[in-house]
């Protein structure tokens, strides 16, 4: 029959990207709407990254490569593991892929068998159970509450373990609550998994991204026993604002990266030459772009978070991580617009669009559905326009 794939047909289109486009209609039609959906830097890819690209491309490295990728970028991304991350890995423990996302499906693809379990804290990034249940697993969710920081703690991990658990995904810093976990609360994490004998997926696209005094720890990194049960995914995708190159990697047990890359040399071949010559320069180069992104980044979230922090019936929680602000709108939805009680994010996220110019993203399908996330990956006067509007509304309430 023309039947369809019932994997395919149930996944769930991105919510996000519906208001994206919406505000992209208005702005075409020269409405002034300011966008606080953006999941990537405003930055422009460095100099230095972009030649070295264009070095790869006039030198005629524009071919095919080893489906895992380049030696040297795996050297450099073994330098970069050890110098940053403080973990180890061989060369043989390195897959590049096309990007974070591609990264974190050769991985499901890699340790899953239909049915298997995968403990997903929520808020999550909404794309990892989407990417789950396509290799086959069942999503497991639990909640880091407001009060918990937005994370979640080895209890509740230890709790939501079945005899099917294969693994937990642990994201820090943290899409969409900027929460960074703590090397205590790391390694209580790392105990139950290593006592469970389970997977942990350690999604750390943002570790370049943290702010104030906090640093970033690898879950790899604290002790054989997790090392071995760790799977660490990264890019350059949010560190280097390089989100069009399409590059992530992973380091894991040699086993783990065999499976990636024999998934991926029928899949999609390697990841693209010229960016992995361009991420070369990324990791090997000079860093002093990173930091200037960085500062800007921690402008704008002080700024955001002090400006949301005086607002009436929205509140959040100081984020240290990554360019989001999580805002707890719960308040604000038990009031009524126009006559109606608001009710849902969905339906705020279309009445700042509408009628306040802002675009924002509803959280429900991140697991909480009475947040907003706000990105600041846009310039401090659109977030200053974007902030006024906001505070307009509420006051309005
Ligand atoms: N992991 C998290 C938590 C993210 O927020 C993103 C991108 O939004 C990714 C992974 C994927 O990054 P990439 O653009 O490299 O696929």
């Amino acid at each position: 029959s023309l039947s369809l794939s019932r994997k395919a047909s149930a996944v769930k289109p991105s919510s996000t990207l519906a208001i994206t486009a919406k505000a992209k209609e208005m702005k075409g039609q020269g409405i002034d709407v300011v966008g606080f959906g953006a999941g990537e830097p405003d930055f422009n890819t460095p100099d230095n990254i972009n030649k070295a690209a264009i070095q790869a491309i006039n030198e005629g490295f524009t071919k095919y490569t080893p489906a895992s990728g380049i030696l040297e970028l795996k050297e450099a991304i073994c330098r970069k593991f050890k110098s940053f991350n403080n973990i180890d890995y061989k060369l043989n423990q390195i897959v590049i892929s096309n990007g974070g996302k591609h990264s974190l499906t050769n991985i499901f693809e890699a340790i899953l068998n239909p049915g298997d379990e995968v403990i997903i804290p929520a808020p999550y990034w909404l794309s990892y159970p989407e990417i789950v249940k396509l290799a086959d697993g069942v999503p497991v969710y639990i909640r880091g509450e407001k009060e918990q920081g937005y994370k979640v703690n080895a209890e509740q991990i230890q709790a939501a373990i079945t005899e099917n658990t294969k693994a937990l995904i642990l994201n820090t810093p943290n899409n969409p609550t900027g929460m960074v976990y703590s090397k205590e609360e790391l390694k209580a994490i790392a105990d139950v998994a290593v006592k469970n004998d389970i997977y942990v997926v350690a999604d750390e696209m943002y570790e370049n991204l943290i702010y104030g005094s906090e640093e970033h720890v690898s879950i790899a990194s604290l002790g054989e026993e997790i090392y071995k049960r760790t799977i660490t995914c990264s890019g350059v995708a949010k560190s280097y604002a390089m989100t069009g190159w399409r590059i992530g990697y992973t380091g894991s047990s040699v086993e783990i990266a065999k499976l990636m890359g024999s998934v991926q040399s029928h899949q999609t071949s390697n990841p693209n030459s010229i960016a992995q010559k361009a991420t070369v320069e990324a990791l090997n180069g000079p860093q002093d772009t990173v930091e200037i992104m960085k500062e800007e980044f921690d402008k704008r979230r002080k700024y955001m978070y002090e400006r949301v922090l005086n607002m009436p019936l929205i509140s959040a929680l100081e984020p240290t991580g990554a360019f989001y602000l999580f805002v707890d709108v719960s308040d604000v939805l038990k009031k009524e617009y126009k006559g109606e009680v608001i009710g849902t994010t969905e339906k705020l996220a279309s009445i700042l669009l509408d009628d306040y110019a802002v675009a924002v993203i509803p959280c429900g399908d991140f697991g909480f559905d009475d947040h907003i996330r706000l990105s600041y990956a846009i310039s401090i006067t659109q977030i200053e326009k974007g902030l006024d509007r906001i505070e307009k509304f509420v006051k309005s309430l």
